[in-house]
């Protein structure tokens, strides 16, 4: 199979963790027998400074012809100062809206080997923790109708979903469940929101083509309070905008390290943007010490929901599982007894793992 794919290595730590996933998905395109056809495009900061916009119409360009988008992270102090549409995350927004990712998928799993940086007690994560949160990226209350009265006292937002809205995002939350543990909780604040019943009304119509798929509904001060208390009752977890912006977020804390978390933002026909959660981090950059599994991880999200080559994605996720317990960590995850390594080395072992596995 030969995959194209748009790599948008951005700034800061974007470039280091890039080369190495790139080596990773090398090694996988090896094993595998699949060619990976890499286009490189300039976006976020690097960009500002080669022809002065955040987002210039060449990578807008390279990325809609490319098969899936591979981004590091953009920002970084160097462009603080800049205001509205020279911001270097316009063209993170740009990208979104272009392409139109309407869907963001966020797993937060927490490693056993990594446990002790969960923020709760052992006896509540058990086993370890795996979920998946699908929120809604284009649509509620980040896009409705807005204003502030002529005097400044009070302002107005409106939040506002379509059944097609709702129905193509529960979609691509039960396809998600039909390929993990096969349960879906609607998180939604149907008690009070109008909007919230047709959200329910919806997923539960679109639950008619999924009746391998458990759904349960969950009010979203509830769901907050459950994760906490109970995260293992979750497998895949479907919201709007605003409540996934916040439960994604606590979701991917409880794992404790930001360095390992990856994320896909989809469009209707599963052309993806895949990149890292966490940011350009400017303070490591360039100094071989950033944690590249977030990126590697994000490579087998790319290959399992945009190339749907499961086997490949397992294969990456497994050599990162392997490298971790053999010890080996970055400094943001290294603890006493651990083997420290530099981002470099963390992506030979990962590609190597992949070669090595049977
Ligand atoms: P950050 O995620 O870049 O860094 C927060 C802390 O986590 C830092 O101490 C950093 O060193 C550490 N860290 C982050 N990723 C790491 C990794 N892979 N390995 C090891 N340590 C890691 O967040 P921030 O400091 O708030 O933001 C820095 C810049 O990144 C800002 O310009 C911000 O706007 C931008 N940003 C970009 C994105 C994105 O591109 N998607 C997301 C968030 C922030």
């Amino acid at each position: 199979m030969k995959l194209k794919i748009a790599v948008v290595p951005g700034d800061g730590i974007g470039p280091d963790i890039i080369t190495e996933a790139l080596k990773v998905l090398g090694e996988v395109g090896m094993r595998f027998g699949h060619r990976f056809d890499f286009s490189f495009y300039l976006a976020g900061g690097a960009a500002l400074d080669a022809v002065g916009e955040p987002l210039p119409e060449s990578t807008v360009l390279g990325c809609r012809d490319a098969d899936a988008i591979l981004l590091g992270a953009v920002g970084g102090p160097a462009w603080d100062h800049l205001e509205g549409r020279l911001r270097p995350e316009q063209a993170l927004l740009g990208l979104r809206s272009q392409m139109g990712l309407f869907c963001n998928l966020r797993p937060a799993v927490l490693h056993t080997e990594l446990s002790s940086a969960c923020p709760l007690k052992p006896e509540i994560i058990g086993d370890g923790l795996d979920i998946m949160v699908v929120r809604e990226l284009t649509g509620g209350i980040y896009f409705g109708e807005r204003g502030i009265t002529d005097d400044g006292e009070s302002a107005f937002d409106t939040m506002t979903y379509s059944v097609d809205e709702v129905k193509r995002i529960a979609k691509i939350a039960f396809e998600a469940a039909m390929k993990r543990g096969k349960k879906l909780c609607s998180v939604d604040k149907a008690n009070i929101l109008e909007n919230s019943r047709l959200w329910r009304r919806t997923v539960v119509e679109v639950s008619q083509e999924y009746p391998e798929v458990e759904l349960t509904h969950m009010y979203v001060d509830n769901a907050a309070m459950q994760l906490v208390r109970d995260p293992g009752q979750f497998d895949v977890i479907v919201t709007t905008n605003m409540f996934g912006d916040i439960l994604s977020d606590e979701a991917s804390m409880i794992t404790g390290s930001i360095g390992m978390l990856p994320s896909a933002s989809l469009n209707a026909d599963n052309f993806g943007m895949y990149e890292p959660i966490h940011g350009s981090a400017p303070d490591i950059a360039g100094k071989d010490m950033a944690n590249p599994i977030a990126t590697v991880l994000s490579c087998a999200m790319m290959l399992r929901y945009t190339f749907d080559l499961n086997s490949e994605a397992e294969a990456m996720e497994k050599a990162v599982t392997e490298v971790l317990a053999a010890g080996y960590r970055t400094k943001d995850i290294h603890t006493e007894g651990t083997k420290l390594v530099g981002t470099r080395k963390m992506g030979d072992l990962i590609a190597e793992a992949v070669k090595s596995q049977k």
